[in-house]
């Protein structure tokens, strides 16, 4: 391991500054989220616009972060690629993790912690991402759901108890959920905690637990409740040194691989009542709110790894000839480039919006962040699919970086929620509202002839709103841009138009399924795709916008573009979802599928 350079380590953040704050879009803790007022056609415009500018005391912490990043890892290239072709991290070099503070990034100053807001920590996970996809998942699940518990739900005297030691990497977080028979159905775990005296006794065995094998302390749930009973489950904090914890090898993985995965496994173990976190059979809650908190954090991975994606791609393409010329000279391989960095930009624009609602006090940005995940995750495999491409046979190469660029990218589509589950997640989560208001519309039809006047006022009311949605020309309040650029006037103008779009389907799939919608993934997963799209495309718009407001548009001439291109792509994929509603070959496709799952093959080879 190169020492030639000794890296100075991450220090605390400068005091905030004293200088003003940008002007920032407010987030209303107790208003609906921005998806959720879209899928009723209104633009909540005051959520994100302007476009948040990251705080300049952040600013100066990132960049002395940053350049510690690059101090410690810059020189290990080589160092990080055998660890991953060995499968692990050596002691050594999580021990230089520690040194460098990266395991203090959220944990208050009071705790001696680095306290860094969910925009500069997303961003030093992008950073480190940039580097390997392993650094950064190990410090991810220490610091967004390792001990996102004890931050979130810890009581003071767990936390005076526990943050020291994780303060300083003493001890490493893991979070403890997915077992041999439950990964995204979760409730459906079978640990167990039975209360003896003042302890519970826990038993059971977690699966595939990042930072396993180096972790001292585990948020884990187990079921509080009767045997069967779906819900009742607890979050507890254990610690490796309570009998009967003991945890499996590393697991021989496809990505990730210097990062620790193991099982562990609970046998008997005697947790005290003092270590429950949160309140005893409101685990399931506590699991999603971490979840749900720490998901930037993966957003901001994905946009760390697909800025290096780029930046490789494009030195490859200027430097390999073909047929006399750098294939940077070729349309298809500007076609690519072109859309890694739409990709790049919306996925980024998308991850410091949401990251900002959070710092800015929002309640409602769980299906935001859930939409930065998915976007993210696939933008991120679009990208490193293209760099290998680009990069041909040499990307293919275990010499060159881009084939472990794909590996590592892979499993952000499956953990934290497989992007399936979100997208039922997001479209589900976000309807609520209408179906809630759809539903009140027939609780006053059902009472019309009781009390007329309350009905009628309620149709009028949704008569209007229809009216508006379908016509375009009652234009309904808040269903429009008001403080956008006029430089991006056209592209506000396909925002509102694909708003309608999506407030009419939204409409016209409750009305169709009603509840039942729960079981409709065909028509779920449209939706959620018109809403990940249309959220990503808002906080596009938004920042180019705000950077014509502040630079003139001379100044942001590729930004405009990207915008362009983007709406394009946006306009496009809502309008086919859109006209997939009622006209699709949903049956069909089942049909198909139930065919191969009754065979178990495909029948059709031509050599029987
Ligand atoms: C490298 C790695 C690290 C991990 N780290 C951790 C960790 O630190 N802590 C932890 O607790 N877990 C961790 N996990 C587990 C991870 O969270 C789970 O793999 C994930 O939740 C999915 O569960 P599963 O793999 O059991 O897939 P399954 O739930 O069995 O799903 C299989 C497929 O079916 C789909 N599917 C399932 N249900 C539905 C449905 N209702 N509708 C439609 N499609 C559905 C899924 O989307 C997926 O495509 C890790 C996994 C890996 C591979």
């Amino acid at each position: 391991m190169s020492t030639s350079t000794q890296p100075s380590p991450v220090s605390s953040p400068p005091s905030p500054s004293a200088s003003p704050s940008p002007p920032a879009p407010a987030a209303a803790a107790s208003q609906s989220s921005f998806v959720a007022q879209l899928c009723f056609g209104a633009i909540a415009e005051d959520l994100i616009v302007p476009y948040p500018k990251m705080k300049a005391g952040d600013q100066e912490t990132f960049k002395q972060i940053r350049s510690s990043i690059e101090q410690l890892l810059k020189s290990k290239e080589k160092n990080l690629r055998e660890w991953d072709a060995k499968g692990e991290f050596p002691p050594e070099f999580i021990e230089e993790l520690r040194q460098f503070g990266l395991f203090s990034l959220v944990i208050p100053e009071a705790h001696g912690g680095m306290q860094l807001s969910t925009t500069a920590y997303s961003r030093t996970l992008q950073e480190l991402a940039k580097y390997d996809g392993s650094v950064a998942v190990t410090i991810g699940a220490h610091s967004s759901i390792g001990m996102r518990g004890l931050l979130l739900f810890g009581t003071d005297e767990q936390k005076q108890r526990y943050l020291p030691k994780l303060v300083t990497g003493e001890m490493i977080a893991a979070f403890c959920l997915t077992e041999p028979s439950s990964g995204s159905d979760a409730a459906s775990i079978l640990s167990t905690a039975v209360r003896d005296g003042d302890d519970w006794v826990l038993n059971g065995d977690k699966l595939w637990i990042t930072n396993g094998g180096i972790a001292q302390f585990f948020t884990v749930f187990a079921k509080t409740g009767q045997q069967g009973e779906r819900s009742n489950v607890t979050a507890f904090i254990v610690t490796r040194d309570m009998t009967g914890v003991t945890t499996g090898p590393h697991e021989d993985k496809m990505g990730l691989r210097a990062s620790s995965t193991t099982t562990v496994t609970f046998d008997n173990v005697r947790v005290p009542a003092a270590n429950v976190l949160g309140e005893v059979g409101k685990g399931f809650k506590v699991a999603m709110k971490i979840l749900n908190s720490g998901r930037t954090g993966l957003g901001g991975g994905a946009v760390g790894a697909m800025k290096r994606c780029i930046e490789l791609c494009t030195k490859q393409a200027k430097e390999r000839v073909q047929f006399g010329k750098p294939i940077a000279e070729f349309g298809l391989i500007k076609q690519k480039i072109g859309h890694m960095v739409v990709d790049c930009y919306a996925t980024e624009s998308a991850v410091n919006m949401v990251n900002h609602l959070i710092d800015n006090g929002a309640e409602e940005y769980a299906v935001e962040a859930a939409i930065t995940k998915v976007f993210g995750s696939e933008a991120l495999w679009r990208c490193a699919d293209e760099a290998l491409q680009i990069a041909g046979g040499n990307g293919f190469m275990k010499d060159f970086p881009y084939e472990k660029i794909v590996r590592d990218a892979r499993i952000n589509r499956i953990y934290e929620g497989t992007n399936e589950i979100l997208r039922l997640f997001i479209s589900l989560t976000a309807m609520n509202e209408v179906g809630s208001e759809l539903k009140e519309l027939s609780n006053s039809l059902k009472g019309i002839f009781d009390n007329p006047i309350k009905g009628f006022g309620v149709i009028s009311e949704y008569a209007r709103r229809r009216a508006s949605l379908a016509t375009s020309v009652v234009k309904r309040e808040k269903s429009q841009f008001t403080r956008l650029h006029p430089a991006v006037q056209s592209q506000q103008m396909v925002f509102q138009e694909l708003t309608r779009d999506l407030a009419t389907a939204v409409d016209r799939v409750l009305r169709k399924h009603g509840k039942a919608i729960i079981g409709k993934q065909f028509a779920s997963r449209r939706l959620a795709d018109m809403m990940i799209d249309l959220f990503t495309l808002a906080c596009t718009l938004s920042r180019v916008s705000t950077a014509v407001a502040e630079k003139g548009a001379a100044s942001v001439t590729k930004e405009l573009e990207i915008l362009e291109v983007f709406t394009g792509q946006v306009k496009r994929r809502v309008r086919s979802n859109l006209s997939k509603i009622d006209e699709n070959d949903d049956e069909l496709i089942k049909s198909i599928a139930d065919h191969a799952l009754d065979a178990e093959a495909y029948s059709w080879d031509n050599v029987t």
